[in-house]
């Protein structure tokens, strides 16, 4: 049941049905040369709705924008505070509280390590502040990765590489424009940089060239999949 489509008397109706809603979350963020700045948000509602699909529960209308900080220099990247993103999800988060969800699943398609401890950091808090609600905060780069077993050729691949193009060769193909050179980017442990461009020239880690529109159709079932298991044991908690 997608929110955005749905109309005030749907929405009380399907409250009947379940407690249970994802927040997809992504970002505006350059993705190589051949992929679109929405691609972490096109992800994450990919799944949800495929989700959707196999179990009863509500897809709330996505975040487009995520923190980005290895990309914010490139081209196209959109980004927002930490704090900016921690208040953002917990006004959603405690908005669909008060219409009677009580089982919220926070879905990133964004994967940067800050905005994925910014989406933990917002969970916690709404943890003390409502007792009867359960959160989950997941990172679809997780779930790429184990349906990729045996399936995926690049080490190390996340970023506008062979999961990523896959996904969205199966998902959008008229939103692939070609490929982007393989690159394995190495930043300095420990230090921020301030030119990132010049440490990630490309905005590419992995290889786009070995992706496929059968792995990108692969690695969506098997993710929608597993998304499907987490909600269960989501559901199933008690305390
Ligand atoms: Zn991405």
């Amino acid at each position: 049941m997608l929110i955005e489509n749905m109309t005030t008397t749907e929405f009380s109706a399907g409250l009947k049905k379940t407690r249970t809603v994802i927040v997809p979350i992504g970002s505006t963020e350059q993705h190589g040369i051949h992929l679109p700045l929405d691609t972490d948000t096109i992800q994450a509602v990919d799944i949800a709705q495929a989700a959707s699909e196999q179990r009863v529960l509500f897809v709330a209308p996505p975040v487009h924008y995520g923190v980005c900080r290895s990309t914010a220099q490139h081209p196209g990247t959109i980004g927002i505070r930490t704090l900016t993103l921690k208040l953002l999800i917990m006004d959603i988060v405690s908005s669909l509280y008060a219409q009677g969800f009580r089982h919220i699943v926070l879905l990133s398609g964004h994967a940067g390590t800050t905005h994925m401890a910014t989406l933990v950091d917002a969970g916690e808090e709404l943890l003390g502040l409502y007792s009867d609600i359960f959160i989950a905060v997941i990172k679809e780069y997780d779930l790429a990765v184990s349906a990729g077993k045996g399936l995926l050729e690049t080490p190390g691949d996340s970023h506008a590489g062979e999961i990523e193009t896959s996904r969205l060769l199966h998902s959008h193909p008229d939103l692939v424009k070609g490929t982007s050179p393989a690159e394995y980017p190495s930043f300095p442990q420990g230090i921020l940089v301030r030119d990132k461009q010049k440490y990630w020239p490309g905005g590419v880690w992995g290889d786009p060239t070995k992706a496929s529109r059968t792995k990108g159709k692969l690695l969506q079932q098997r993710m929608a999949d597993k998304l499907c298991e987490m909600i269960a044991e989501l559901e199933r908690m008690e305390t």
